[in-house]
Formats: structure tokens, C-alpha cells, sequence
């Protein structure tokens, strides 16, 4: 935690002690640095959200795999069927 000095009256303070941007003691503006988390806490999410995008990918192209196979099972009982009763 980063620890300022207002330029005015020279006391210290934690950038969680500025409200509105202004000294808590002299009301002078205080430059609150913007350097705050959001970069490195955006950074290890995003493999994290990855995992379960290439899961889903993952398991969208073994349905897909599934699907196809039913289908040509499905196509080739209905010829088994086709060709049965032309035999009988
Ligand atoms: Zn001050």
C-alpha cells in the first residue's frame, strides 16, 4: 500500500484516506495515483476464463463427432430395413 504526502500540509495518507480527491486536513487536491490493480488482476484471470471456453469447445466437437455417428447409424439401419423387405 502506497503511502503519499499531501504538498500542501505535508501530512501522510493511504490513497483509501482520499475521498473526492482532496486532502482529508487542508481540502487541498490530491493527485491519487492510477495506479491501481485493474492490469494485473485482469492478467491471471484470463487463462482461467480459457479453461472452460476449450472444454466447451472440446466437448461441442465430441457431440458433434457423437451426432454424425448416430446419423449414419440411423441412415444405415433404415437401408438395413429398405433392403429387407425388398428381400421378403
Ligand atoms: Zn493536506
Amino acid at each position: 500500500m502506497p503511502v503519499h504526502r499531501c504538498p500542501q500540509c505535508a501530512i501522510p495518507y493511504v490513497e483509501e484516506e482520499v475521498e473526492n480527491g482532496a486532502c482529508p486536513v487542508c481540502n487541498a487536491a490530491l493527485a491519487v495515483a492510477p495506479v491501481t490493480p485493474p492490469p494485473p488482476q485482469t492478467t491471471p484471470s484470463a487463462p482461467r476464463r480459457a479453461v472452460p471456453f476449450l472444454l466447451g469447445l472440446l466437448v461441442g466437437c465430441l457431440i458433434g463427432v457423437a451426432a454424425r455417428k448416430t446419423v449414419r447409424q440411423v441412415v444405415y439401419t433404415a437401408r438395413v430395413l429398405e433392403f429387407s423387405q425388398f428381400t421378403h
